[in-house]
């Protein structure tokens, strides 16, 4: 059989731009259209063949292998044609939505359905947050079901093919211009009827499933961080993939110590004494004790640093620091014997020589001189 040019038979130049080919299709295709040629056998073979030429000429790849090696080229490559006009249809279904506007019915055919996403909450401590911390998941949800893989029916018994759309899940129908495909009324689409029901999942493809999950979740992470662990969702359907879990990292609150980016922030409490003095004291820090070194003089409010006491980031593992900011415990009640001593203190220390408000702005003793309203505010930095 001598086999017909492409070109010559979709009447293009062999330069022929990809537009100048689609629409010299197009102008045929509406002419040949088995709708429009109902019974017409010349009609319908014309039909094929210029759909065999615009399947080829408007791939490129396709059509540089014709170029070169014609007919036997393609061959060569696998390239097969189309089976029938139904194919044809099915093919160029977009083209042919474009060409006469209208759709072809979506494939409904046993289509894989992706798992559904699943999510999930894991509450932390501060203190889990120091190393990469190893957790157990229990996770109830839908798995596909082992034995028949998730597609509902027996594998030891097989299906058979449906008779109405020969295994296709679609029926074509016409309907005066156009060819209309929908889904198969007997076989749902499926093409295929069960000869029996999977017996462990009776059909549905999944199976419930309570499943343990060990999960590692990263020194450092953040509060409301959401972690997503690919696959673990609910198993897909007909070969759909798992959908994914989605787990949210909580971190409960510390009774002592909040977090300010990569630093852990405290309170440190001084006595009045203390503060002054300086020295070192013992805090609780999470399982141990940490020595702290108290400047003599640390004031309220000031903060004392503890590098690297803080917690790791989450990517680089560097730990950020311990921030203690000072608060300092005045007495509210002191003996007679105490202030007694305080006075003799504040005497010494020059803080203030004589009892009484009116007295302040005028004290000083050794120290430097400040004015009244230096001694009530504080004066601000320059
Ligand atoms: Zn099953
Ligand atoms: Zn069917």
């Amino acid at each position: 059989m001598v086999q017909k040019d492409y070109y010559a038979i979709l009447g293009v130049p062999r330069n022929a731009t990809l537009d100048e080919i689609k629409r010299a299709y197009r102008r045929l295709a509406l002419k040949y259209h088995p709708d429009r040629n109902p019974g017409n056998k010349e009609a319908e073979e014309k039909f094929k063949e210029i759909s065999e030429a615009y399947n080829v000429l408007s791939d490129p790849e396709k059509r540089a292998l014709y170029d070169a090696y014609g007919h036997a080229g393609l061959k060569s490559s696998g390239y097969r044609g189309f089976e029938d006009v139904s194919d044809i249809f099915r093919t160029f279904s977009d083209l042919f939505e474009e060409f006469f506007g209208f759709s072809f019915e979506e494939s409904a055919g046993p289509s894989p359905r992706k798992g559904a996403d699943l999510s999930h909450e894991v509450v932390l401590e501060l203190k889990d947050l120091f190393s990469d911390k190893k957790v157990t998941l229990e996770i109830e949800k839908y798995e596909a079901c082992p034995k028949c893989g998730g597609l509902g029916y027996d594998p030891e018994k097989g299906v058979r093919t449906c008779p109405t759309c020969g295994g296709k899940g679609k029926v074509l129908y016409t309907e005066g211009f156009f060819r209309v495909s929908y889904t198969c009324p007997d076989c749902r689409g499926r093409g295929v009827f069960y000869v029996a029901k999977c017996p462990e999942c009776g059909g549905s493809g999944r199976v419930w499933r309570k499943k343990q999950l060990e999960v590692v979740i990263p020194a450092g992470v953040e509060d409301g961080t959401i972690l997503r662990l690919r696959g673990e969702g609910e198993g897909g359907l007909f070969g759909g993939r798992p959908g994914d879990l989605y787990l949210k990292i909580r971190v409960k609150p510390h009774p002592y110590f909040f977090r300010d980016k990569n630093n852990l922030v405290g309170i440190l409490k001084l006595d009045v004494v203390s503060a002054i003095k300086g020295g070192k004291v013992k805090i609780p820090y999470f399982d141990e004790k940490l020595e702290v070194e108290i400047p003599p003089g640390v004031q309220p409010g000031e903060e004392i640093r503890i590098k690297g006491k803080g917690l790791p980031d989450s990517r680089t593992k560097l730990r950020g620091d311990l921030v203690l900011k000072v608060d300092v415990e005045i007495p509210r009640e002191v003996s007679e014997e105490g202030k007694r001593l305080l006075e003799e203190f504040a005497r010494v220390e020059g803080i203030a020589e004589e009892k009484g408000l009116k007295e302040w702005g005028s004290s000083g003793g050794k120290k430097k001189k400040k004015s009244f309203w230096e001694r009530i505010f504080g004066k601000r930095d320059k």
